[in-house]
């Protein structure tokens, strides 16, 4: 079998952690697979550059020296932890201190011009990934395993959308082959970063936040992986939050549809995109503990066994306003949501979710709670006429709400599970605001105050998640 194995920030958090994920990758090595490791940065480290980088644009240069020494203190204690050949360690103590070098030279220069660009945004966001993974690397080696590093920007090819760049698979196929398959066939394991990606002149990208997940299905996809795995810190992904609801279960087999709406809608086990590259090729995901590594954890597949529950998940999104635009002069006007959208979009606010009343005397728009303001204004500019006719009464802004997204694809042939959602809340006496479902029938969304949204996650969670 061919595996890729991912692991996230707290899973590399620290020697002892790292010297952890060097016999999970021992143990699957020992079965005879080929193995490909893809390695977040060390848990913190990329907040703590891209705060560095922001403090430098506003003249604040003490924090950023600080951070250096900070960051090569961090990564100089696992180089000493786990590496014992000798010129191995004065060779990745003199690489780490003259990236941290260069580092502190962007800043510095972001410094002078006061403004950060995105290309810089990347330039210095993904240099944990780029740190870790040489000294992860010898680590493994010093640990037994025959291990190679390459970094990813000289894998995957994308668009030049900093900060959140696509891949192109076909290149990146047929670069990752060329680089990955030599190492693998000499029977070694081959590491590389998380996040990163390089434009076609090669201008260092990232995928977005999180983005190690997606690198792990976009190297298995081009690699023909036969399963990828996501080694996080938790048991899989969960019905619910466990802080809100303890006895939240792991599920032990999803969907990709269902996976994919369960991290858009904030269970955030894994980056919303990861499900992309593979589920066409319908190659597995498992989810799985690093903290705790025998622990079956979750596997995302196209066709799960069921559970005999029709609901899969339960989530809360919070930090989210409810934008209404009301008037009784609305009605049987075409193209009043049409301009309601185009305005927002147009402002790039991120709409999050939509309903109607079919009186269609409102039409509501769920969006993040800092950009609310922004979607106010535009709206009010854009129906700055049909306020005047009082055609449109109001443009209004209620916060303190929550989304609770209900998932789960066996919702589609299953007639009355809104009606018990809805007979959950009643039960609980928790007023439902407003309420969305999308065709696919996967999510069902409900907005409720925010002061009862994990009331709200419990009651549900209650009466309708099966193991
Ligand atoms: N280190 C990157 C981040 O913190 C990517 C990742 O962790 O997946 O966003
Ligand atoms: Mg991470």
């Amino acid at each position: 079998m061919r595996v890729v194995m991912k692991f996230g920030g707290t899973s590399v958090g620290s020697a002892e952690r790292l010297a952890g994920v060097a016999e999970i990758v021992r143990a699957q090595v020992k079965r005879g697979n080929q193995v490909i490791v893809v390695l977040s940065a060390m848990s913190g480290v990329t907040n703590t550059l891209l705060a560095a980088l922001k403090e430098s644009a506003n003249g604040n240069i003490a924090k950023l020296l600080q951070t250096r020494d900070e960051l090569l203190k961090k990564h100089l204690d696992v180089i000493n932890a786990l590496v014992r050949d000798e010129t191995a360690r004065q060779n990745l103590t003199t690489t780490t201190t003259d990236a941290l070098d260069r580092f502190e030279d962007l800043c510095s220069s972001i410094y002078v011009l006061g403004e950060i660009t995105p290309r810089a945004t990347d330039a210095v966001g993904s240099l944990g990934e780029r740190l870790l993974v040489p000294i992860a690397t010898q680590a493994f080696n010093d640990a037994g395993l025959r291990a190679q590093w390459v970094a990813a920007n000289e894998l995957i090819m994308t668009d030049d959308n900093f900060v959140a760049a696509s891949p192109f698979m076909d290149e990146t196929r047929v670069q990752a082959r060329a680089k990955l398959l030599p190492i693998l066939e000499n029977g070694s394991v081959a590491v590389t970063t998380g996040f990163i990606g390089a434009t076609k002149k090669g201008i260092l990208t990232t995928l977005g936040r999180g983005g190690s997940d997606y690198t792990a299905t976009i190297i298995g996809a081009a690699l023909d992986a036969d399963e990828v795995q996501i080694w996080t810190d938790v048991n899989g992904v969960m019905t619910t939050d466990p802080r809100i609801v303890p006895e939240a279960l792991t599920l032990s087999e999803i969907s990709y549809g269902e996976a994919a709406e369960l991290s858009y809608f904030g269970a955030k086990v894994i980056h919303p995109k990861t499900i992309l590259p593979v589920a066409e090729k319908n190659t597995p995901i498992r989810i799985l503990n690093s903290f705790e590594p025998t622990h079956p954890g979750t596997l995302i597949v196209r066709d799960p066994k069921s559970n005999g529950s029709t609901i899969r998940g339960i989530t809360a999104i919070r930090n989210v306003a409810l934008v209404t635009v009301e008037g009784r002069g609305m009605q049987g006007v075409p193209g009043i949501a049409a301009r309601t959208f185009s305005a927002v979009a147009r402002e790039k606010i991120n709409v999050l979710m939509i309903s109607q009343s079919s009186s269609e005397q409102n039409i509501c728009l769920l969006v993040e709670l800092a950009s609310a303001p922004r979607a106010v204004q535009v709206l009010q500019a854009e129906f700055r006429g049909e306020m005047a006719a009082q055609n449109i009464e109001h443009v209004w802004v209620q916060d303190q709400i929550a989304i609770i997204a209900v998932v789960g694809s066996a919702m589609k042939k299953t007639p009355g599970v809104a009606a018990r959602v809805f007979g959950a809340l009643a039960n609980d006496n928790i007023n439902i605001i407003a309420i969305a479902q999308g065709s696919s029938e996967y999510n069902l969304s409900l907005v409720v105050n925010e002061s009862e949204a994990d009331n709200a996650v419990r009651a549900i969670h209650r009466s309708i998640v099966k193991k």
